[in-house]
């Protein structure tokens, strides 16, 4: 189980690995473009062909890419349908170029649609994008919080697409926050156990490929996306050493995407208490 962070890739691609390494991260989660914007530029040679050089390296990995929070395939607006499908492609291609293990997306909301609605254009979208862009890339569905109709608060939901979208290249990101919002109880021993039972049941433990460890500012069931430095929030200290102990979790590598305890998004505190509580976890 490796454990790392998202980090920021200004100043070139390569420069992520150095930013990775300076907190002591394991591995890194990165976006291919902008999040907030629908261009996907194509990562230059230069840059691109220098972190190749610094992962081999320093031994880091695998990497993971974050998807922009623009994308919504399950829209019932068909230009944004439109452009999440293209910029999917586009980014799923930077992944595979990355040689990372995959892209991780939301799958956003329906907007009111219902998930029964939209679920075959959903479906029909994530084929479109992985035709797009062939290679050995994953395209995972991340767990979402569950506000303002958003899709995959559920196993059941997740799962179901899953089994519509049917293709190897399919699978999942765990978000420790987001799950918790949505009403599951990953913090005692016998709610994880049980959690992880049903994650089993409808979306398979082998479809779990990536872990986003966030602690959380918001109660269970919430709903609400906060997310808060390892220890200082509600799945706390105690939740961590159940989840990261837990065998449903012991291939799959951890990131970081907490605010920072300088407020400068994930650093070297937080990886190295996530660090303690493995090595607590596995004593
Ligand atoms: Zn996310
Ligand atoms: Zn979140």
């Amino acid at each position: 189980m490796h454990i790392g962070a998202h980090v920021k890739t200004s100043g070139g691609v390569d420069k992520a690995v150095d930013r990775g390494l300076e907190i002591g991260a394991e591995c890194i989660q990165i976006f291919a473009a902008s999040p907030r914007m629908w261009r996907v530029p194509t990562i230059k040679d230069k840059p691109l062909q220098a972190y190749h050089e610094k992962m081999a390296e320093s031994g880091l990995g695998p990497t993971i890419v974050h998807a922009k929070y623009l994308t919504a395939l399950g829209s019932p607006n068909p230009e944004l349908v439109e452009k999440s499908r293209k910029s999917l492609s586009e980014e799923l291609a930077q992944t595979e170029r990355l040689g990372a293990l995959g892209l991780v997306f939301h799958p956003a909301s329906h907007r009111g649609a219902g998930l029964e609605t939209v679920f075959d254009q959903f479906v029909e979208g994530v084929h479109e994008v992985l035709d797009n862009a062939p290679g050995d890339a994953l395209l995972m569905l991340e767990t979402s919080a569950g506000s303002g109709d958003h899709i995959g608060s559920k196993f059941a939901e997740l799962g179901s697409l899953i089994k519509a979208i049917d293709h190897p290249r399919v699978a999942t990101c765990f978000d420790t926050q987001h799950v918790w919002a949505a009403g599951y109880d990953i913090v005692s021993e016998d709610g994880l156990n049980e959690t992880m039972e049903e994650f089993d049941a409808e979306i398979g433990l082998e479809n779990l490929r990536s872990v986003h460890a966030n602690d959380s500012m918001r109660d269970r069931g919430s709903s609400v996306d906060r997310h808060d430095n390892i220890g200082e929030g509600l799945i706390g200290k105690e939740g961590f050493l159940n989840i990261l102990g837990h065998p449903a979790f012991a291939d799959v590598p951890f990131y970081l995407e907490v605010p920072g305890f300088e407020k400068d998004g994930p650093d070297k505190p937080n990886v190295d208490l996530l660090k303690s509580i493995r090595d607590e976890a596995s004593a």
